[in-house]
């Protein structure tokens, strides 16, 4: 059953029957060990994929990490090496992998538009090739499969907050569209394996997320905002300021992302994973100025093409049937982000 479902009465009535599964019944792979699993995380050394690798091999399992480097660091990932159930693998995703694992989280694609835009063409292929690659190989190994989708697939929103059943507003023409296309087609291919095949799906619409290890020259705002106040430099606010997002905190972020993975496999998603509370930029700049001590003045830039004015993630899906939601507000979560920023500068 698809969970992408139109009002709170529908919602709850999905809710209550969604562990009667529509899909075909099919033969696991048997496992060694019934706890301990061995899953692959591709784009495991990039900024989500290194926590999620972390917090997979402190609940005991074995984790493959799968990436080609290019936004990603060694460095992401080096704390991982001395520790005998991890394993890096530098492969990109456009091409067929072969691997035997028990589950599979889909991150690889870079995420922030200034790494996305530099090579469009391989962006698109790396959500669509990948995501048929990794499909194909959870096809043969029968495991369970989590794409990590995203926010961009509603564009610029027309609804506020947005629900898992609205469609988007999405250029695909745009500069944006490399990106926001291809995690669109990532999901039509998702949905289709699992409607063509029994594939077992996870879909995760993630939202802005932020915390340690995020590249410090990605363009988002959030980096942009701490590295300048760290350095001085004026805050550059694109457009008026006004615009807004929702920020969630890594470990918040992760935590969802293991719910939804070994959540009933009735539950395909997809499912918004995100923090509800909604920013302007200038107060989010206010927040870094307040957590740096920094009297960086502001800068006005223009604004992106294409560049959404809202984003809040209404995340009743989540809640309902993952029980989860987030718990670090913004203003924690910049503890630790402007700690790890200030020793990467210094
Ligand atoms: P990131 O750039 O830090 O990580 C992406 C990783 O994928 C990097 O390590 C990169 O080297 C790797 N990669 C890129 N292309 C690859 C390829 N062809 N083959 C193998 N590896 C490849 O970004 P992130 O913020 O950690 O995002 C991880 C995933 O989550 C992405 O799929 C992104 O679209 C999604 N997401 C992130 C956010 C966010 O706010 N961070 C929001 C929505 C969705
Ligand atoms: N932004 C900004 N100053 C910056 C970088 C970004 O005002 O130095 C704005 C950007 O225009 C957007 C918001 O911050 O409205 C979030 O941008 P980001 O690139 O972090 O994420 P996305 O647009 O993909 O949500």
């Amino acid at each position: 059953m698809t969970l992408c479902v139109k009002d709170s009465h529908s919602r709850k009535m999905s809710a209550a029957r969604f562990t009667h599964s529509p899909l075909k019944e099919h033969s696991h792979v048997p496992r060694l060990y019934d706890s301990r699993k061995r899953i692959l995380v591709t784009g495991g050394a990039g900024f989500l994929g290194s926590h999620l690798s972390d917090r997979l091999l402190d609940r005991g399992h074995e984790v493959l990490c799968v990436d080609n480097l290019f936004t990603g660091t060694k460095r992401n990932i080096d704390h991982l090496h001395s520790n005998p159930h991890f394993e890096f693998m530098r492969h990109d995703v456009t091409f067929p992998l072969y691997v035997e694992v028990d589950e599979i989280y889909n991150l690889a694609c870079p995420a922030s538009p200034i790494h996305y835009q530099y090579d469009p063409v391989q962006t698109t292929k790396t959500s669509v090739h990948g995501a048929i690659n990794m499909l194909g190989l959870a096809k043969r190994l029968k495991c369970r499969i989590l794409q990590a989708s995203t926010s961009e697939v509603y564009g610029d929103p027309a609804i506020h907050p947005q629900t898992e059943d609205y469609w988007g507003n999405v250029n695909p023409i745009g500069p944006r569209s490399c990106y926001d296309e291809g995690k669109r087609c990532a999901e039509t291919l998702f949905f289709d394996y699992h409607r063509q095949h029994g594939l077992e799906i996870k879909v995760a619409r993630i939202f802005n997320t932020y915390g340690p290890r995020m590249h410090s020259a990605d363009g988002r705002v959030v980096s942009n905002f701490i590295m300048q106040a760290l350095k001085g430099e004026p805050i550059t606010l694109y457009g008026d300021g006004n615009q807004t997002r929702s920020f969630c905190y890594v470990d918040d972020l992760v935590d969802g992302l293991i719910r939804l993975m070994d959540s009933d496999k009735a539950l395909t998603g997809p499912v918004n994973l995100g923090n509800p509370t909604e920013f302007t930029m200038r107060e989010l700049a206010e927040l870094v100025l307040a957590e740096t001590g920094s009297s960086s003045s502001f800068v006005t830039r223009p604004l992106p093409q294409d560049d959404p004015r809202q984003r809040r993630p209404d995340i009743a899906l989540a809640q309902e049937l993952l029980g989860w939601k987030p718990t670090v507000p913004l203003r924690d979560g910049l503890k630790p982000t402007v700690a790890y920023f200030r020793s990467s500068v210094g």
